[in-house]
């Protein structure tokens, strides 16, 4: 059967910054998902759209066109409304893992399809294999069964769930086309849209850790999201949070789930508690969800913690089995006496990264124990010789790049002052 478009003629028209007509988005997308247009021709369209940009319409048919490529998901049998929450990503960022049983402990249902780590910023999935015997794939009836049973689950998106878009980010990611605003929000909220969530809490991380490091665009980039998924009739909010400086004190997998484990237990640092609680808000009121009680009572009262071991259980995981921990270690000590002013989550994120918590190519095994402690943040006083990092890893050839990664990641005063920090909250956007 003939094509309904040459594929050139779209490429041209992106070219000289026309608008892509409905037929044509729907046809571009689909014939790339088919094999039909070549990686070669996709990349000069994603190419053009990063530099030439796309209107509204554009980029909600475009997100429809991605959701179309596969399946859509539905939870009409659960009886109580669901959330999920999207990070885009940062240092330190575990927050999925305390959030997911914290929501369902507080009434809701959270369906949660996440990512593997990107680059210097670790993802959801990885982190949760540090757990011995926890699987991230799970049926679309394995899924519905722990959200009925347990409230809360986190798993890998499956194959049939917007197919165009994991071909696409896969070129995106070797052409240098991620950064575009209509490509990242039509890539999350395809997925997230598919999901069948009801409502979604976005996350919009900005600062040196985070992917959209200038607050303008990250608030862009939410504002974006947030109209997709109205436009979808999904109750979306975002919030642009801070990524100046490392999120908590760990990151790297087997890590930062002790640290999750920490928050669920009633303690924890202070950021990834209060950043915490305050999405689980966002996301029951979101809801529509009368909580039976105030999130930050189910982190006291063991109910979260009850839902984490359910739901690790209900995925094969030992909630109990002791997490794995890296054969090396090496700490970084301060080299002179003051307070801690300035932190890079960019240089953590890469050193933490460089030591094996994330990946340098596709398909490439993380380790569950590397990553880096951090012993102190800024605003905190620090002697001369006290450690400031360990760093962990299995295998020692990898501190020198570990280490020349975190040169200058920490500044100390001796006056005892702190350089200007975004607040934990930038902005909030509700459409
Ligand atoms: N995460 C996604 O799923 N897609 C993007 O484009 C960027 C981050």
């Amino acid at each position: 059967m003939a094509e309904a478009f040459a594929a050139v003629e779209i490429i041209a028209a992106k070219r000289d910054r026309k608008e892509l007509s409905n037929p044509q988005i729907d046809w571009i997308v689909d014939a790339y998902t088919r094999g039909v247009v070549a990686d070669e021709q996709m990349s000069a369209l994603l190419m053009a759209i990063l530099l030439n940009g796309m209107n509204e319409r554009e980029i909600s048919r475009w997100t429809d066109a991605m959701i179309n490529s596969g399946e859509r998901m539905t939870w009409h049998a659960l009886s109580v409304p669901t959330v999920d929450k999207h990070s885009t990503g940062g240092v330190g960022d575990k927050i999925t893992l305390p959030l997911a049983p914290l929501v369902a402990a507080c009434g809701a249902a959270v369906p949660q399809l996440s990512g593997r780590g990107l680059g210097h910023t670790g993802g959801t999935l990885d982190k949760l294999e540090a757990v011995p015997g926890w699987r991230a794939s799970l049926s679309n009836d394995e899924m519905l069964k722990v959200l009925k049973d347990v409230g809360a689950v986190i798993c890998a998106a499956g194959a049939g769930l917007a197919p165009a878009d994991k071909k696409l980010y896969a070129l995106r990611d070797v052409t240098a086309t991620v950064e575009a605003i209509p490509l990242i929000a039509s890539s999350i909220m395809s997925k997230k849209i598919a999901e069948g969530t009801s409502a979604l809490i976005l996350d919009v991380k900005t600062g040196s850790g985070a992917f959209m490091s200038d607050p303008k665009r990250a608030e862009e980039l939410a504002r974006t999201m947030v109209s997709l998924g109205q436009r979808a009739g999904v109750k979306t909010r975002a919030l642009v949070t801070a990524m100046d400086v490392p999120l908590g004190l760990t990151a790297g997998n087997a890590l930062e789930v002790r640290e999750s484990v920490e928050v669920l237990a009633g303690g924890g640092p202070v950021d990834v508690v209060e950043l915490t609680v305050l999405l689980a808000r966002e996301m029951l009121d979101a809801a529509g969800v009368k909580a039976s009680k105030d999130p930050e009572t189910a982190l006291k009262d063991g109910s979260a913690m009850d839902k984490w071991r359910a739901m690790i259980s209900a995925q094969g995981g030992d909630p109990d089995a002791p997490l794995p921990k890296a054969k090396e270690k090496q700490v970084i000590s301060a080299e002179k006496t003051g307070t801690i002013s300035s932190m890079d989550a960019l240089k953590v994120g890469v050193s933490a990264w460089r030591l094996g918590a994330g990946r340098e190519r596709q398909g490439e095994k993380v380790q569950a124990g590397a990553g880096i402690e951090l012993h102190a943040k800024p605003g905190e006083k620090i002697s001369a010789g006290a450690p400031l990092f360990t760093l962990h890893t299995d295998d020692s050839s990898r501190f020198a790049r570990a280490e020349e990664a975190l040169l200058g990641a920490v500044s100390i005063s001796d006056d005892g002052s702190v350089a200007p920090r975004l607040p934990l909250v930038v902005t909030r956007i509700e459409a």
